[in-house]
């Protein structure tokens, strides 16, 4: 079984049917292999379709068996740092580009649903970035003064305006930020995946990728059951590299992140909880989410792992987490855990590497990759369609083993366990 309920946990429970594909086998030709069948690879599939270009998805084991899958569903606008941080780490060019599309990247996968009428619970009703200190609250003001210099809906909203939306007292105020919103990851993945077969794309599972040799006209890129010619390579496999790009995990900061689900929550309880259906995290260093899936149930994450004994410290974490935010809950069940790897890097922004003009890859959208990876995956398509390097707004840099990548990866993972441990057993008020 693919989706297995410790990686993909409520998501591959209330998925529609998965998309049907064959394992890639015989000879093929096409213009742009797409290594990966996440956001990036099935975006860039759909877009180079929709121009009119020849593409092969191919995928190690499922669609959205990667992050895609596994994540919170929380389809934000730009990323993890502020606008002004990302302009001082990567240029102005660069960083104002990059801040304009992925500030804009909610629209394009909530349009994208829309106009192929994804069964993917895709609700735009905005996210609450919630202050849990004097010092978080701070840090809100400082995100909210630089989104609205660059014109961006968000607004810092008050205690008590932020505890209606909420449907809780538990934080000091909330950046709205009305642009992004909630999606039910797995089956936004399936949803690309049948908009891209449908305007023309191959797509193919339990295809690895297990060789890729350079020829006089591309590409040849081996699968176990077969051999496929291209005349240009798109990598995406981020932070589930297998097989011919094992690794590219060297590349990449390890940051686990797990989720609990609720039953469903009862009708009158469930309309004092996240009303308006935002989705929601806040701005502790070891941060928790909230968000609600069509049958009423929370999700509650935090970063870490569910492995040996992670399970019960986590678990226990998240049920107090809940009766110390929605006391309105009670003692409701926790049905569903699963947790997931985030591709993070050292300065938290995505990578662009170009291994020679025709074969390229983003990758690394550090927790931020619904609206990243559909909006990298469309331009990767314009790239390998006759457009250039600089299409992507991003530096283009080496590839590159990330300095202490286990120790780092291990500090948050026994960070993480220190303090939900810490955290369970400190009174709630
Ligand atoms: C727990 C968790 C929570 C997250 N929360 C959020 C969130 O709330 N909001 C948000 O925007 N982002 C979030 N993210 C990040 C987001 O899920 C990723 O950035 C996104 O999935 C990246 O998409 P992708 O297509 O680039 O890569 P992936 O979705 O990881 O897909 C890569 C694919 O490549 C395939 N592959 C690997 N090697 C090979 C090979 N050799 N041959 C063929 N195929 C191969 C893999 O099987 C995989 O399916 C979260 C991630 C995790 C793990």
């Amino acid at each position: 079984m693919t989706y297995e309920k410790i990686t993909h946990g409520l998501w591959a429970a209330t998925a529609p049917d998965r998309p049907r594909l064959n394992t890639f086998s015989g000879e093929k030709e096409t213009e742009v292999a797409i290594i990966g069948g996440g956001y990036t690879g099935l975006s860039a599939a759909l877009h180079l379709a929709v121009d009119g270009h020849s593409s092969v998805v191919l995928e190690a084991k499922d669609i959205g068996f990667g992050g895609a899958g596994r994540n919170v569903g929380l389809v934000n606008a730009g990323l993890w740092l502020m606008p002004e941080d990302v302009i001082s780490l990567v240029g102005k060019d660069h960083g104002e580009a990059l801040i304009r599309v992925l500030g804009a990247s909610p629209q394009l996968v909530y349009g994208l649903a829309e106009k192929y009428n994804m069964d993917c619970e895709a609700w735009p009703h905005g996210t609450l970035h919630c202050a849990d200190s004097k010092a978080g609250y701070k840090a809100l003001q400082e995100r909210e003064r630089q989104w609205q210099k660059v014109g961006a809906p968000v607004r810092l909203l008050e205690k008590d305006e932020a505890a209606e939306k909420l449907g809780s007292n538990a934080y000091r105020g909330a950046l709205l930020d009305e642009r992004a919103g909630t999606i039910q990851p797995l089956s936004y993945a399936f949803g690309l995946a049948n908009a891209a077969l449908k305007e023309g794309a191959e797509l193919y599972n339990n295809s690895p990728v297990i060789g890729l040799e350079k020829t006089a006209s591309g590409y040849t890129l081996t699968t176990p059951h077969g051999r496929l010619k291209a005349k240009k390579v798109i990598i995406a496999v981020m932070g589930y590299p297998e097989q011919a790009f094992g690794d590219q995990l060297n590349n990449l900061i390890p940051f686990n992140y797990f989720q609990f689900a609720t039953a469903p929550i009862p009708k009158s309880v469930l309309k004092t909880v996240l009303p308006g259906k935002n989705g929601a995290w806040d701005t502790n260093l070891i941060l928790s989410s909230f968000r609600l899936d069509k049958n009423g149930r929370l999700s509650v994450g935090s970063v870490g792992s569910l492995e040996g004994f992670a399970m019960d410290v986590n678990r226990a974490w998240a049920k107090r987490t809940l009766n110390k935010v929605f006391p309105q809950l009670g003692d409701i069940e926790l049905e569903y855990a699963w947790y997931g790897r985030i591709a993070m890097t050292p300065n938290h922004i995505p990578r662009f590497h170009v291994m020679d003009d025709n074969m390229a890859m983003v990758t690394c959208f550090n927790g931020r990759g619904i609206g990243p990876g559909t909006v990298f995956g469309k331009l990767m398509a314009q790239y390998m369609s006759g457009g250039s390097p600089a299409d992507i707004p991003l530096p283009v840099s080496p590839v590159k083993a990330v300095n202490l990548r286990a120790l780092r990866g291990l500090f948050y993972e026994a960070g993480s366990r220190l303090y939900h441990y810490a955290q369970r057993r400190t009174p709630i008020f």
